[in-house]
């Protein structure tokens, strides 16, 4: 049977895609790790994140995205220097992929401590003026 992954890119639905070529796609860049993915028998709307990179065996380090469904798709984020309103703040990591895809590939212990490292490290931008300062909406 040939699963739909419905992706979403702030607040539009971008298109589907057959879930086997997800991971490609990604790699291709063509979905982005901040859209959104939906497909059948899923309560709600996931961030694609590293859920379809290849060679990542761990689940998800990072903590659980608000509930969404596809009505809530909306700007997440409000700049508190420029009042910009957005749904994918610009995320800055320590290190780079290639060295955790590296590291992932010498085993999940490694992959592990690195993806955690990086996560730890990570910062949020304004798209449009790139402050920190970012309030994100409680729904
Ligand atoms: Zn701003």
């Amino acid at each position: 049977m040939l699963r739909t992954v419905h992706i979403a890119r702030k607040g539009k639905v971008i298109g589907k895609y057959p879930e086997a070529d997800m991971h490609v796609l990604v790699a291709a860049g063509t979905v982005l790790r901040t859209d959104h993915y939906w497909k059948v028998g899923m309560p709600r709307w996931l961030v694609v994140g590293r859920t379809f990179d290849v060679a990542v065996p761990e689940p998800e380090p990072e903590a659980p995205r608000r509930p969404r469904g596809p009505q809530d798709l909306g700007p997440r984020f409000t700049c508190l220097r420029c009042d910009a309103r957005f749904d994918d703040p610009e995320e800055e990591k320590p290190g780079n992929v290639v060295m955790e895809i590296l590291c992932w590939l010498c085993g999940p212990v490694a992959g592990g401590l690195y993806s955690g490292s990086r996560i730890l490290g990570k910062t949020q931008h304004c798209p449009k003026c790139g402050s920190q300062h970012l309030e994100e909406q409680v729904w």
